[in-house]
């Protein structure tokens, strides 16, 4: 059993509180992880809120992390003490009737699917105090150890830097994986981003990978349009600089809408936005914001019969097991870069100062 630290959730609506846990072995097909770097996804703010479903308190959240292989249990062959990995918040059982369809990225296992507060033999691996703390996502990367089923790790390359590559963990992965796989933006197409935080970036970088000739970043937050163009944004606009609805503004800008529209937020209006946003005929939405749960949205069902496509996207639509490793890859050889992503780099004592930075939106 390991003692180490890790953030720990005791109740929703409360600061994480950084705490002594202690972490057991890892039993028949599951890994112990160091975990090196993490870092803050709008999706933990959601956990701390108590407003995503399927998670119990007291809880260990992350699930955008990187770090090294501690030790291994009986039947683990996919990697050994040492090996880089990255802990997936999508895991790949390999046997359910999704795995093998190329087509499709959700395993039975997902966390929709079945609540992973416990590991899959339905017990914890963390303790404090003499209580026990439940697991997120099966992966809880706000710990310095977590323990994880093989089969929701990935191998990357001993080259990556973690302090980097935990990005591909959910922002990047997510953001970039909207744009190429879920979209399938085209070359010279016009594409429209609601939302620029990590996840939001990282569809830009997508959009311009993509070829997208015109990219259209909109933010209410206006600090957030340098990084936009930086990584590719060719317009940036805020909607609180006009006084009429964000979509009848694109459509005068784009003289029909937009080819391809993304929501990167989370709230009901600017989904409802972003649908409208793009062309009838051929326009496509992906949703990539979450929703606090329970809440709905209705929308006028003609922006539907006129054409328009309304996609959802998790993770990107990447399997995650077999392409995180390629997408290091890839990194390693400069193909894309998420570094600017990287805004603040904390010791983990300061986790509760990287939320208030996400919530001031910096
Ligand atoms: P973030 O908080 O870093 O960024 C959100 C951005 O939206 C901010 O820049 C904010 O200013 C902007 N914004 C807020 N209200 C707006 C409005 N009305 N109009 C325009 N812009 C507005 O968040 P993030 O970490 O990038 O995550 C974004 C969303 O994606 C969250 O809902 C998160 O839960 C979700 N997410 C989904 C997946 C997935 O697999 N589908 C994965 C990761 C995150
Ligand atoms: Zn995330």
């Amino acid at each position: 059993v390991i003692r180490c630290r890790a953030a720990v959730a005791w109740a929703p609506g409360k600061p994480l509180s950084v705490e002594e846990v202690e972490v057991a072995h890892p039993k028949a097909g599951e890994v112990r992880i160091k975990i090196v770097a993490t870092g803050i996804c709008h999706s933990d703010e959601h956990v701390l809120k108590g407003a995503l479903p399927n998670v119990k308190f007291p809880v260990i959240p992350g699930h955008e992390g990187a770090g090294i292989v501690e030790s291994i249990g009986e039947g683990v062959t996919s990697v050994k003490p040492g090996d880089k990995v990255i802990p997936l918040c999508i895991p790949h059982c390999g046997e359910c009737s999704y795995c093998p369809n190329p087509e499709a990225n959700l395993c039975q296992k997902f966390h929709m699917c079945e609540p992973q507060n416990l590991l899959p033999d339905k017990t914890s691996r963390f303790t404090c105090k003499g209580k026990l703390i439940h697991h997120f996502l099966w992966i809880s990367t706000f710990a310095e150890y977590t323990v994880v089923p093989e089969y929701a790790v990935a191998k990357i390359d001993a080259a990556a830097p973690l302090d980097k590559v935990c990005l591909f963990g959910c922002a990047f992965s997510t953001g970039y994986g909207a744009a190429i796989n879920t979209a399938k933006v085209k070359p010279g197409s016009t594409c429209a981003i609601f939302g620029l935080g990590g996840v939001g970036l990282s569809v830009v970088i997508g959009c311009k990978a993509a070829g997208a000739s015109r990219i259209i970043a909109v933010d209410i937050n206006k600090d957030k349009f340098a990084k936009a163009k930086e990584l590719g944004a060719t317009e940036c606009i805020n909607p609180r600089d006009f006084n009429k609805p964000i979509q009848e503004v694109l459509t005068e800008m784009t003289g029909q809408g937009v080819d391809y529209s993304f929501e990167v937020i989370g709230k009901a209006e600017t989904m409802i936005a972003a649908l409208a946003s793009c062309n009838m005929n051929t326009g496509i939405c992906v949703m990539v914001g979450v929703l606090d749960t329970g809440s709905e949205i209705s929308i006028n069902p003609m922006l539907l019969l006129t054409g328009r496509t309304w996609k959802g996207s998790m993770f990107g639509g990447f399997k995650a097991r077999e392409s995180i490793p390629k997408l290091v890859s890839s990194y390693l050889e400069k193909k894309f870069n998420p570094e600017p992503l990287i805004t603040h780099t904390l010791p983990f004592a300061k986790v509760n100062e990287g939320f208030e930075l996400l919530r001031a939106g910096k």
